[in-house]
């Protein structure tokens, strides 16, 4: 299939659509808060993060880094992300969240809209399965430069795909040493090592499940 395939067309204007309820369901949510979609966003990155530089905010958003510079100053004039010395001469700075931005960070993830209730109304495995596409997708994505890398379990060094003959919790996670399903496939792990043999890892894991003893001798 080419970008120009009518069938492309169509995921791409679907896709459209669903951006565009999300849009609208990230502004419903802000409608009480002092922040706009994009500063809501990185306040939640800067959360999930720890702290980032501001190089690390403008690749996570796919925007320059003036403009996250000028979203940052936004959230830093409404005392909810600060800056500190990463260094001691001072020339790196870290942004972090706030106790005040972290509370309102809670409060907006809480929230439910739309788009929530349309994914909830999924069976559980039309979850999984459209988990398993989106992080297709972002990979692809990742691959062609179009996005930060995230921490994806599918390039994770701890990650064993299909090392289980459970149907149910066939993968590995070797940093907590436990078997998961596909619907625990992590998007934004926290624990996530960037694998140096990746595209080995991803080549098991969309081959599918091994059968019988293959699958044994995958857990090291
Ligand atoms: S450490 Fe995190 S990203 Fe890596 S395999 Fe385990 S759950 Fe997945």
């Amino acid at each position: 299939m080419t970008q120009t395939d009518p069938l492309a067309r169509k995921l791409r204007d679907g896709l459209e659509r669903l951006g565009a309820a999300l849009r609208a369901d990230q502004w419903a949510a802000l409608a009480d808060a002092p922040l706009n979609p994009t500063q809501a966003q990185i306040l939640n990155f800067l959360v999930k993060r720890g702290g980032a530089r501001v190089g690390a905010v403008a690749a996570e958003l796919g925007v320059s880094q003036p403009t996250a510079t000028d979203s940052i100053a936004a959230l830093e004039r409404k005392g909810l992300a600060q800056r500190r010395a990463e260094t001691k001469d001072g020339r790196a700075t870290l942004i972090f969240a706030t106790a005040r931005g972290r509370a309102l960070n809670e409060t907006l993830q809480t929230r439910v809209g739309a788009t929530d209730r349309a994914l909830a109304a999924l069976d559980p495995a039309e979850q999984a399965q459209l988990l398993a596409l989106f992080i297709n997708l972002i990979r692809n994505l990742q691959l062609e430069g179009a996005i930060a890398p995230q921490r994806l379990c599918v390039t994770c060094r701890h990650f064993r795909p299909y090392a289980h003959d459970d149907a149910n919790a066939p993968h590995h996670c070797a940093f907590v040493d436990a078997a998961f399903g596909g619907a625990a496939l992590r998007l934004d792990c926290p624990d996530h090592e960037e694998a140096k043999e990746a595209e080995e890892i991803w080549l098991k894991f969309s081959r599918g499940a091994p059968t019988g003893d293959a699958a044994r001798e995958a857990v090291p």
